[in-house]
């Protein structure tokens, strides 16, 4: 089989990348191993986030809308963002995109990558048991966390590996409990390093996680004793808790810490999670500028990395200096005590956070220089902005 360009992974920045390389005139193949039953994770989006990465969301895939997010303190002081946002249908999502990917002209095919061999100025991916062979021009690894293909093609496509947050996320089911307005994160021991997280689905339904760096890739005791928390939390809430069913677990990780490393090379290209670029809407925007690239370098012959290094320098002028900020607060996050979290909570709650508002790009852009260099000084600076 032969193509322009070969995406290697159909989730939400493989099937970007595949659209958009497709709709600048590529020939493209879009390969996943779980193409008929794909289990993706992610489940929640903010229309933030979505309007900054330029994604546009879709009534067909939102399950049930939100009005916004509570940052919870261990000792349970609330802190109030309001923020439109959603929980999504996973896969009705996955369909949405896959429709819009197969209307540009991708053609989908069921395999798993293993390697993908430079052959001169094109690239030999074997695929399953390595029968079956794809010859492209560009290969896009769009595969994940884990990004086999970019690593065996010798590269190391995240910078900071040992800050992805590891991740245990849990479907559960109780009478209302989906019924809540406000995604909810906890921040402190009960997950070091970045969060747990509650997301109504609506109904009964919602998903309860930890994200936890630091700590190696399993986080059950911090899901165990999260569970916990959640339940004692709620308990005036809801009578019975205690009995609040799982249905299903997933696990993974999340490149939440991480800025992208070696994303390209010779008829090479990384995207997604696979290149640390974290969260689903910034996954999309980040598979759409690796797709429009990677069309225009076949389109005009020279799919060298100097060429496809045009996707590197668009997205560093679009998100580098937010990733690069959002780093230095996690890593002052990690480095913050429970008592601490409470303080910083205590002294925001009752504040109105307005997550596209003066407050949040005060706190960002004024201390940003300085955090940079020093990163526990965004936690001073936060306290003193809370304090005027
Ligand atoms: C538990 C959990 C919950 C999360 N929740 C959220 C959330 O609510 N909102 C949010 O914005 N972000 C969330 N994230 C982060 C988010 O999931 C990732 O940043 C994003 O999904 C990455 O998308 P992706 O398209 O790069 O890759 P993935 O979604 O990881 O998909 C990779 C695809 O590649 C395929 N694949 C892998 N290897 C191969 C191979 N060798 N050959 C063929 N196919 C292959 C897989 O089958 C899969 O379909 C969460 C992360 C985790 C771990």
């Amino acid at each position: 089989m032969k193509c322009d360009v070969l995406v290697i992974g159909a989730s939400a920045a493989g099937l970007c990348a595949a659209t958009a390389a497709a709709k600048g005139g590529a020939g493209v193949i879009l390969m996943d191993r779980d193409l008929d039953q794909p289990t993706h994770t992610a489940n929640t989006l903010f229309e933030g986030m979505a309007a900054r990465a330029g994604v546009q969301i879709d009534d067909c895939y939102v399950q049930k809308e939100l009005d916004g997010m509570r940052i919870i303190s261990p000792a349970g002081h609330g802190v109030t963002v309001p923020a439109s946002g959603y929980f999504i249908d996973r896969q009705k999502f996955d369909r949405h995109y896959c429709g819009l990917a197969e209307k540009a002209g991708v053609m989908l095919l069921s395999g798993e990558a293993q390697s993908a061999r430079l052959d001169g100025s094109r690239r030999t991916v074997t695929t399953g048991s390595g029968a079956e062979e794809i010859d492209a021009r560009v290969v896009v690894d769009a595969s994940g966390i884990k990004a086999v293909p970019a690593r065996r093609a010798g590269l190391q496509p995240v910078r900071h590996p040992e800050d992805i947050a590891w991740a245990m996320e849990a479907e559960v089911e109780h009478p209302g409990l989906g019924d809540e307005m406000f995604f909810q994160y906890w921040i402190g021991s009960m997950a070091p390093g970045w969060k747990a997280t509650f997301s109504p689905a609506g109904g009964e339904r919602a998903t309860l996680g930890v994200f936890v760096r630091g700590h190696g890739q399993n986080v059950q005791s911090f899901f165990r004793s999260f569970l916990q928390k959640f339940k004692a939390y709620k308990a005036g809430e809801y009578r019975d808790i205690e009995d609040m069913k799982i249905l299903s677990v997933k696990r993974g990780g999340d490149p939440i810490c991480v800025l992208p490393g070696e994303i390209v090379a010779d008829s090479f290209m990384v995207t997604g999670g696979a290149a640390g670029q974290s969260g689903l809407a910034y996954g999309m925007r980040a598979g759409t500028i690796c797709g429009t690239v990677a069309a225009e370098a076949t389109a005009e012959g020279d799919v060298s990395c100097r060429s496809l290094s045009d996707y590197e320098r668009q997205w560093n002028s679009e998100f580098f200096w937010e990733y690069r900020m959002g780093r230095a607060a996690l890593e002052t996050l990690q480095g913050l005590k429970d008592d601490e979290v409470d303080r910083l909570c205590r002294s925001l709650s009752g504040k109105t956070l307005i997550s596209d508002g003066s407050f949040l790009k005060k706190a960002a852009y004024s201390g940003a220089k300085v955090a940079l260099a020093r990163p526990s000084t965004i936690f001073d600076l936060v306290m003193n902005l809370a304090k005027g």
